[in-house]
């Protein structure tokens, strides 16, 4: 018996038909960039998010791009990142031409560290050699960071906050969605994402209407007025229409897998809390579980992948080594040693299989199989 990590294959057979639909209507359109089923899901990721504006985007990665080069974010500009994350976050200033300057995270909650963001913001002036700029923040493996702190820090230093949610969409605090609670929220509809299509894409979220207007025109080579009067450097960065047509009908049982998500999270967690380190979830916080991540003890995680895997389980370990240290980003880091919480949580963390259409059984063997090994530790 093998189970899988994630399960896309039991969500397709459900919806397959009228994603068949949706897709032969784009065809029978003949619209493929920019057409109907975009202007549509636009519409309802907006009232999904609460209300923000949304425009779609060809990936996460680009969703992260387009507001830095709407606010002209570029050379001697510092961007405030957490280090424990995917690399497309680092990505997205050094493509700006901007400068990352790392953060640490939280040891719990895995997302920045706030007072550390702080001082890394004083140091940065205090150095005089990069003007901070922006507050890029992650929604680690679903998680939505502190919001309404790091809100408050971009406001008194004066900076824009732009959230990455490209795990994180899904998640809300106090019931209010991610995706409405930073100046700009990028995310990504990369297949194993809690929202995924089938293929690349992402989407961006404000509430400033001016700045919709300018990330508008970004995704589309800087265009202004008409199609051949060109405003400023934009990219090619649109969503397919049929990726659009795909997630539409996915955004529909989006409500229902989140509460699956989390209904199995909570069903680990009750079992799993007393034998290892389970995920934190503050109060009032809901996260989209895009990974379930235990912190293991110091040298446990070799054996309990092998574990794990002899009884047909997938693990995966994000990430095994933080941004401030890969060789991309070292010139702009402080070496090893400097970020100690993250560089720790990338030896110690691993993530298991975690999907809304997991079964009672499959759940059960991951379950007693994780009990199994901490049981002998
Ligand atoms: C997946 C991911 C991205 C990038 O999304 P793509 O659609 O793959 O470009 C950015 N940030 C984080 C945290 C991610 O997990």
């Amino acid at each position: 018996m093998t189970i899988p990590f994630i399960d896309l294959k039991a969500q397709q057979s459900i919806m397959r038909n009228e994603i068949d639909q949706a897709i032969g209507k784009v065809l029978d359109d003949g619209q493929y960039i920019q057409g109907q089923a975009l202007r549509d899901f636009e519409q309802e990721l907006s009232v999904f998010v609460g209300g923000s504006y949304s425009l779609g985007a060809s990936s996460g990665t680009d969703a992260l791009l387009i507001p830095l080069m709407a606010w002209g974010i570029g050379s001697g500009d510092a961007v405030f990142v957490p280090s424990f994350t995917y690399t497309a976050t680092a990505e997205a200033i050094l493509l700006a031409h901007a400068s990352p300057v790392f953060v640490d995270v939280d040891p719990e909650t895995f997302n920045i560290d706030v007072s550390d963001l702080k001082e890394k913001i004083l140091e940065t002036r205090a150095e005089g050699k990069l003007t901070p700029k922006v507050i890029l923040s992650v929604d680690l493996f679903g998680l939505p960071v502190d919001y309404a702190n790091i809100a408050d820090a971009a406001r008194e230093e004066d900076l824009y906050f732009l959230s990455d949610a490209a795990q994180g969409f899904g998640g809300s605090i106090n019931g209010k969605r991610v995706g409405g609670l930073a100046d700009v929220t990028s995310t990504s509809f990369f297949p194993a994402k809690p929202l995924g299509c089938y293929g690349d894409g992402g989407a961006v979220f404000t509430k400033d209407e001016d700045l919709l207007e300018i990330m508008r025109s970004v995704r589309t080579h800087g265009q202004g007025k008409h199609k051949y009067d060109i405003s400023r450097i934009g990219l090619n960065a649109r969503l397919d229409t049929i990726q659009a047509a795909i997630l539409s009908v996915k955004l529909k049982y989006f409500e229902k897998e989140l509460a699956a998500r989390d209904r199995l999270a909570k069903e680990y967690t009750v079992s799993l809390s007393g034998a290892v380190n389970t995920p934190v979830v503050p109060e009032g916080y809901f996260s989209s579980w895009a990974q379930y991540t235990l912190q293991l003890e110091d040298n446990q995680r070799d054996a309990f992948q092998t574990h794990m895997k002899e009884k047909g389980i997938p693990t995966m370990v994000y990430y095994p080594t933080p941004m401030h240290i890969q060789p991309p980003y070292a010139p702009h880091g402080k070496g090893p040693r400097s970020l100690p919480v993250s560089e720790d949580l990338c030896t110690r963390v691993v993530s298991i299989p975690m999907h809304p259409y997991m079964s009672n059984k499959h759940r059960d063997t991951i379950i007693n199989s994780c009990l199994d090994f901490f049981d002998k530790q």
